[in-house]
């Protein structure tokens, strides 16, 4: 069967690493991945934990398909109790990483303790150490892992690791792979700074050889690729303009959060499109779009290859540009120039960068300068609080110089490292922060995607576009169209898409194959490569139980009703533009519909029957 059948555990305190077999039973009944991980992690770990003590516990996990040939199929996640959210945290990546571990003979890795001194791990097949790393201690991402392919000698050393972001305790620093590839939400990496965890080197020979049935799992990944690529969405516009495609269309939607979600609409969004990405620019005459990039076995490649304007002011003063950086994804593209009101793609790329290189969340970060940039132009954030930076919304150069002062840890850039709940709350604004359960939103307005508002309230992870991605429905009708401005159905759409994602990411495979590919379609290849129980009826329910996993784990971290939330402002200030104008978020209708939806009580707690249903 196509998991590696054994985890690796490293007491970080000890300076231990064990070997012990996969608990197959939990595999069966949680899949792998997300799933599994986080079965181990909520027998282990306290609820009430301090996500940055060493009693948190740290899991990078695979999929059984991680590392094989079906398409996208290089996926890992990290699994921990988030900082930013005290809430359970699981943050995937794609690029080369993944598949690594897993053809070097693991399926996970628990990282437990703390470290009296910074330290990586090296993994090459089954000889694993742990390594001093205080000459990494202070480097970025990009020079770790050079660094790390050099010591190895081996120029096929997959590295994770994290940046001086991570290492300054910035709450949503991510835990970055081939570059470019993040397990970027929830601050992940900031658990691997508390740890000194550095770093993870991975060479795997092993190859994943233990298909259940070969020739079935070669005849049907290769069905599924051929849908993969007739399909508009994974065929041609993801491979064609990536993610990014989406600013003009949400734009037009009226649902593109603009200047802390003050405005549904951005007039600078075709600056910072897709389609500006690939124009060339008056200033040099090259497009910004350099080529796309696929991750592991993927047969989409929405990733993005751009190269900035040398001449711009953000790269003037920065000698050590590597020329060319990931993205932009849409997302990060939003967060850095509609949420801030800010139209300056090569600004936006400087940032994504700085993201990249020393490993911050872009969605996070650009959210919280939009709420910061708000509380500023109230005067309730003076130059005095800044250090002299004039946070007005539409300033590029405040976006570049915080995104340069996150990312060393310095002056204001220490406030804006710790999100937009802690950062409105010191002033005294709560409610201006832009996020549930601490977790700041994505790119999609509440107002005029209702289904993503109660995505958001409900997202175990706190807000994320992740975890029931129903812009797929109710904008582009995948796969089916219903009506973005209403309520009705969405508990039970939201539940589907919630359900269907978690065994996707528990699988291996990356959630992007779902704008072609149901639960119909991923059963097949994981029946092939694991075992015949894996029906489309049984990877549902394995969906539902590892949901239900992980909000039973936050129901005991203290989290109930009251955080399934929205801010007040998308609930009371109508949206002025757009098709949703004079629409709010109907939140309060839809959350005792998804609850009852869900089997759970009026506080969001499961109920015994949904319990024993789900043999939790
Ligand atoms: S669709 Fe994009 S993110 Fe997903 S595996 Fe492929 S390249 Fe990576």
């Amino acid at each position: 069967m196509a998991w590696a059948g054994k985890l690796l555990r490293v007491n970080l305190t000890a300076g231990t690493c064990t070997t012990e077999a996969l608990r197959m039973d939990w595999a069966k009944l949680y899949l792998g991945q997300r799933g599994l991980a986080t079965k181990y992690f909520v027998e282990e770990v306290d609820a009430k934990v301090d996500p940055l003590s060493p009693e948190n516990k740290l899991i990078w996990a695979t999929g059984p398909l991680t590392g094989t040939m079906a398409s996208t199929g290089g996926r890992y996640s990290v699994i921990t109790k988030g900082p930013l959210t005290g809430a359970i945290a699981c943050s995937n990546s794609g690029g080369y990483w993944g598949a690594e571990l897993k053809m070097a003979g693991w399926d996970m890795i628990i990282f437990e303790g703390k470290s009296p001194k910074p330290v990586y791990l090296s993994i090459v097949d089954d000889v694993v150490e742990l390594r001093d790393a205080s000459h990494l201690w202070g480097k970025t991402v990009w020079q770790t892992e050079e660094m790390l392919k050099k010591e190895s000698q081996d120029p096929l050393t997959r590295v994770s690791s994290i940046g001086r972001s991570g290492e300054n305790g910035v709450l949503f620093a991510c835990i970055v792979n081939d570059l470019h590839r993040a397990a970027g939400r929830s601050g992940v990496g900031a658990v691997a700074g508390s740890k000194n965890l550095k770093a993870i080197a991975v060479r795997g020979t092993k190859g994943v050889g233990n298909i259940r049935d070969p020739k079935q799992f070669m005849k049907v990944t290769a069905e599924k690729k051929k849908i993969l690529r007739d399909h508009p969405v994974t065929g041609q516009g993801l491979p064609t303009y990536g993610t990014q495609v989406l600013m003009n269309v949400i734009n037009e939607t009226g649902a593109l959060p603009t200047r802390n979600h003050r405005d549904v609409q951005f007039e600078g969004a075709s600056k910072i499109s897709a389609e500006a990405m690939a124009e060339k620019r008056p200033t040099d005459g090259k497009s910004h779009l350099v080529t796309n990039q696929a991750c592991f076995g993927c047969t989409i490649a929405c990733g993005r290859i751009s190269k900035l304007d040398e001449t711009h002011f953000s790269v003037k003063n920065k000698p050590e540009y590597w020329g060319a950086s990931g993205g932009l994804e849409y997302e990060a593209a939003w967060a850095l120039g509609a949420a801030g009101g800010i139209n300056d793609l090569e600004a936006l790329q400087y940032a994504n960068m700085l993201c990249n290189e020393d490993g911050y969340d872009p969605i996070s970060f650009g959210a919280t300068v939009g709420a910061a940039m708000e509380l500023y132009e109230m005067g309730v954030l003076t130059k005095e609080h800044t250090g002299g930076l004039e946070l007005k919304f539409g300033s590029a150069e405040m976006l570049c110089k915080l995104a340069e002062l996150v990312a060393k840890g310095e002056g204001f850039g220490k406030e804006i490292g710790l999100g937009s709940k802690r950062l409105c709350t010191k002033y005294g604004h709560p409610e201006l922060s832009m996020s549930v359960k601490s977790q700041e939103f994505p790119a999609y307005d509440s107002r005029g995607i209702q289904g993503m508002g109660l995505t958001y309230a409900t997202s175990n992870r706190g807000a994320c576009h992740l975890r029931s991605y129903t812009v797929a429905s109710e904008i582009l009708g995948i796969p089916v169209k219903t009506d973005p401005l209403v309520t009705e159905g969405k508990a039970d759409l939201v539940k589907a898409f919630q359900d269907a994602t978690a065994a996707f990411d528990s699988s291996g495979t990356c959630v992007f194959t779902t704008f072609a590919w149901t639960l119909a379609d991923l059963a097949p290849q994981v029946a092939a490569a694991c075992g015949e129980e894996f029906t489309m009826e049984n990877l549902g329910l394995i969906g539902e139980r590892i949901w239900n996993l992980e909000r039973d784990f936050n129901n005991r971290a203290g989290f109930s009703r009251k955080d399934d939330d929205l801010p007040p402002r998308l609930k009371t200030e109508a949206a002025k533009t757009g098709p949703a104008k004079g629409l709010v978020s109907g939140i309060d209708k839809m959350i005792p519909e998804y609850y009852a939806a869900r089997g759970w009580d009026d506080n969001g707690q499961l109920k015994a029957d949904t319990r024993a249903r789900l043999g939790l």
